[in-house]
């Protein structure tokens, strides 16, 4: 049986590429249409259950005993290894609590490490709702195979997370506390020892589910600083586009000076191109001299920005039930231009959007020494912002029946 039985690409500068196509080749063939393997895919159906045997002390959300000494965690998490010769092993249920890891781990020197940010939502009708689920567990196996690690079916990564959200949800996430959330951070990281600068040979998928502390109700919105030359996230070629941890290190250095600064997050520009905001998609809205409204966001095509689930989504409703106030424009736009329009008085509303921080109303951008002012119409967010904020809510929570609410059934304990 050949793993090479998908074709790679064979161009010599497409090296990036054809190291993928060989990744799912080998670890992941089922997801192609003509492969099949010797080694062991990734299989939710083995599923091993071991419950706690100490239950961790239950907080209510909010309860500062949650945030204080670091991020905290339900009573289970989910892990499965993979190895080269193998493939990926049983994965198991079990109690949360620290990782054993040599300190030769390659996730360690070589950032050999992706992950996903998704959230569990408890409903006001009393269900658990994952939001369009299906599009994070795919983008993993891309930012994955990205950073050389072993693909899988992102079916079976859906339903570890269901499993685990399904048997923890009841006492963290209680039916008689709706409109709560919890942060469930699937993640892979290579725990090869080896320290040779090389493909790993060994991983490690693990799912959490935690209490991450956003504050996304900044009174009067969020004041991004435009980054600088001397910091650029993403580029041509890079992996802007991939949730890889080597994305986010390098970035905190800035967005600390940032923050000492005063203000919440980075914008992040290309050159004098506008792509992001902090780890969230950016968007603002622009009034054309003709006086039309124009939802402008970057575009996905140069694989730079990250393609958000929010973002989507944003999109989505802005098509949908906005088309006829609100032209949807993914394209690229300049510095120059935002800096442009407000002297023209063109800007309506900006805010950014992501899974962790939602939707946050943007009130102004330092770009070089200018300030520019962005309006609030409705007081702490723009019109627009808060309909697809309340949009997105809705479906979210369940006030609204919709395809992106993916119910979690639980466990009756
Ligand atoms: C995670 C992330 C986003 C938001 O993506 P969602 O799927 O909406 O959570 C945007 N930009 C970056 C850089 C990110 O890491």
């Amino acid at each position: 049986m050949s793993p090479s039985a998908v074709s790679p690409p064979q161009s010599t500068t497409e090296l990036t590429k054809s190291g993928v196509a060989h990744t799912i080749a080998k670890t992941a063939p089922s997801i192609t249409q003509n492969g099949s393997s010797t080694l062991a895919e990734l299989d939710a159906g083995l599923l091993e259950i071991l419950p706690t045997i100490s239950p961790r002390p239950y907080y209510v959300p909010g309860s500062p005993e949650l945030y204080t000494n670091g991020t905290y965690c339900t009573d289970h998490m989910i892990t499965c290894s993979w190895t080269a010769a193998s493939g990926w092993q049983r994965p198991q249920l079990k109690a949360y609590g620290p990782l054993s890891i040599m300190p030769t781990a390659s996730v360690l020197h070589y950032a050999t490490e992706c992950f996903e940010g998704m959230k569990l939502y408890r409903g006001f009708d009393g269900r658990l709702r994952l939001f369009r689920p299906d599009r994070n567990v795919s983008r993993l196996v891309r930012s994955a195979t990205r950073i050389a690690l072993p693909a899988f079916d992102p079916a079976e990564v859906l339903s570890l997370v269901h499993k685990l959200c399904a048997t923890d949800a009841p006492k963290w996430l209680p039916a008689t506390n709706p409109g709560v959330q919890l942060y469930i951070r699937p993640t892979i990281i290579a725990d090869d020892p080896s320290l040779g600068v090389e493909k790993p040979r060994q991983a490690l998928l693990y799912i959490i589910l935690s209490f991450l502390q956003v504050n996304n109700q900044v009174p009067g919105g969020v004041r991004l600083l435009a980054s600088d030359d001397d910091t650029v996230r993403a580029w041509p070629g890079g992996f802007g586009f991939a949730k890889l941890g080597a994305n986010y290190g390098p970035t905190l250095l800035a967005q600390g000076e940032a923050r000492r600064r005063g203000f919440g997050q980075v914008l992040w520009l290309l050159g004098d191109k506008v792509t992001e905001a902090g780890a969230s998609n950016f968007f603002i809205v622009l009034r054309s001299k003709t006086g039309q409204d124009q939802l402008v966001t970057a575009p996905l095509g140069d694989n730079i920005i990250l393609d958000g689930v929010t973002r989507r989504s944003v999109l989505d409703l802005a098509r949908e039930r906005l088309h006829d106030q609100l032209e949807v424009q993914e394209r690229e736009f300049k510095i120059g231009e935002v800096v442009q329009a407000a002297a023209e008085g063109r800007i309506v509303e900006a805010f950014s959007a992501g899974t962790a921080w939602f939707v946050s109303p943007v009130s102004g951008i330092h770009y070089r020494g200018k300030d520019i002012e962005i309006p609030m119409s409705e007081g702490s967010t723009g019109r627009y912002a808060l309909m697809l904020k309340t949009w997105l809510y809705n479906i979210m929570y369940g006030k609204e029946k919709h395809d992106w609410g993916y119910v979690v059934d639980e466990e009756v304990a």
